[in-house]
């Protein structure tokens, strides 16, 4: 039998030191809420491989649809001979994603490439070159995803120059002391300081910033950027590469505030685990691009696509959507209880929307001063405990739970406990070294 510690030298010397390394956990199998890793140990999984697997491991459904697909076809690329799943996942998306007008889609591999192309769409259908985005977002680590990215170290130091003509605003975070009012007032001043309003192409936004900490926009945030877009002819696009399918207790995060952007990115929980992305958009506008101007040879594989029509049946069958509502409860109000504990004073806020659910570690609850290093303690002692758990935030003081919305209760209420031992035990030993 292989070892964890065995494989963790192997990849040292294979892999470069670029790929962070997070756990030296080494998985074997997996199914819904449960992993199991090379030797054998079980792990309660509230990470879902980064808000991928919403639909939980392996779900039978999914597996079903792709076995019958691996008979049939695997790949020929859409751009020379079509098939039939491709266009079905498009017309769904055409369907779902919020906005009361006609849209296209098309499909690609990565949460990346699908910030790349909307970036690309922007600039064709408006003729304008600049694009506003937001400190603390992250929208992939390609050149344009990467540059729209508002964090430096890792995602953007040493790889410059940038893509030109991007510029970044303060995201509303009330904890830290950004208003609504504020970061819109930036936006004015950047309007009025640093590019006409008539050159910028469009806003990327996260309904929801995911690894920049968990911070959902306000409702009042978005219809004012709405609002801001539609004054200036500007393109209002939405990432909801993490936010997407089902996880933030509607389809779409962006259908809370009530806002329909004119492009959507999306990746991640589309497959269920198998990898595809999605640009929709304004008919018009996706039509603006000249044949060959966009798509990929892998894009829409016809596993993927399989496998992202029957995600879209699971979500609408077990009802996912009521589901993360349910598991969001949950977890919001389990953690409120820790906050409101005496043996708790690290949790600084507890936050999210539905299912993507997150608590901020601080040294001390006025100061709000950022506890990293509790949260890098917490997330490994977990991992030896039997629980995946995720960390984000521009200070990486945050611990993020992305649980598959199928995720039994009873595997739910095992990973809280084994949170909140792990929790307790980690802060007493840090304030025991301190
Ligand atoms: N946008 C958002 C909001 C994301 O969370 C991510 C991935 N964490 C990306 C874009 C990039 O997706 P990918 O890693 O598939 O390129």
């Amino acid at each position: 039998m292989t070892t964890n510690a065995a494989l963790a030298a192997r990849r040292t010397a294979a892999i470069p030191s670029g790929l962070s390394k997070y756990l030296d956990v080494y998985i074997e199998r997996a199914e819904n809420a449960e992993l199991w890793d090379v030797e054998g140990r079980r792990y309660i999984d509230f990470a879902a491989g980064i808000a991928v697997n919403n639909t939980g491991h392996r779900h039978p459904k999914i597996i079903g649809r792709v076995r019958e697909q691996l008979e049939k076809v695997t790949h020929t690329s859409f751009q020379t001979t079509p098939y039939i799943d491709y266009v079905a996942v498009c017309e769904k998306l055409n369907t779902i994603v919020p906005g009361d007008f006609e849209k296209k889609t098309f499909l690609v591999s990565t949460g990346a490439e699908a910030v790349e192309n909307a970036a690309k769409i922007a600039r064709a259908a408006t003729g304008r070159s600049a694009f506003v985005a937001f400190s603390g977002a992250f929208h992939g680590r390609t050149l344009m995803a990467m540059t729209l990215t508002g964090k430096t170290t890792p995602y953007k130091a040493g790889f410059g120059p940038l893509v030109p003509d991007v510029f970044h605003l303060p995201f509303p975070i009330a904890y830290h002391g950004v208003s609504e009012e504020e970061s819109l007032a930036a936006l004015e001043r950047l309007f009025r300081s640093e590019v006409d309003p008539t050159r910028v192409a469009g806003i990327f936004v996260e309904p929801v910033q995911g690894e920049g900490g968990f911070y959902p926009a306000p409702a009042t945030f978005l219809q004012a950027l709405r609002k801001i877009c539609d004054t200036h002819g500007i393109l209002l696009i939405a990432d909801e590469i993490q936010t997407g399918f089902a996880r933030t207790g509607k389809m779409f995060a962006m259908q809370h505030a009530g806002v329909a952007a004119d492009i959507v990115t999306m990746a991640k929980g589309l497959g269920g685990g198998f990898p595809i992305g999605a640009i929709t958009g304004r008919a018009d506008i996706m039509d603006k691009i000249p044949a060959g101007g966009v798509g990929s040879t892998f894009a829409g594989n016809p596993l993927s696509c399989a496998a992202a029509l029957a995600v879209l049946e699971v979500i609408e069958d077990e009802k996912l959507i009521d589901r993360a509502a349910a598991v969001g409860n949950r977890l919001k109000s389990t953690f409120e209880e820790w906050q409101n504990g005496n043996a708790f004073a690290c949790i600084g806020e507890v936050r999210g929307l539905g299912a993507m659910v997150a608590i901020e570690l601080v040294r001390d609850r006025t100061t709000r001063e950022p506890w990293p290093e509790l949260v890098k303690a917490v997330t490994h002692a977990a991992a030896k405990n039997g629980l995946l758990l995720l960390s984000c935030g521009t200070y990486g003081n945050v611990i993020r739970v992305l649980a598959p919305l199928t995720i039994p209760f009873e595997h739910l209420d095992e990973g809280l406990a084994i949170f909140k031992d792990t929790l307790l035990a980690t802060v007493r030993e840090m304030e025991g070294n301190q």
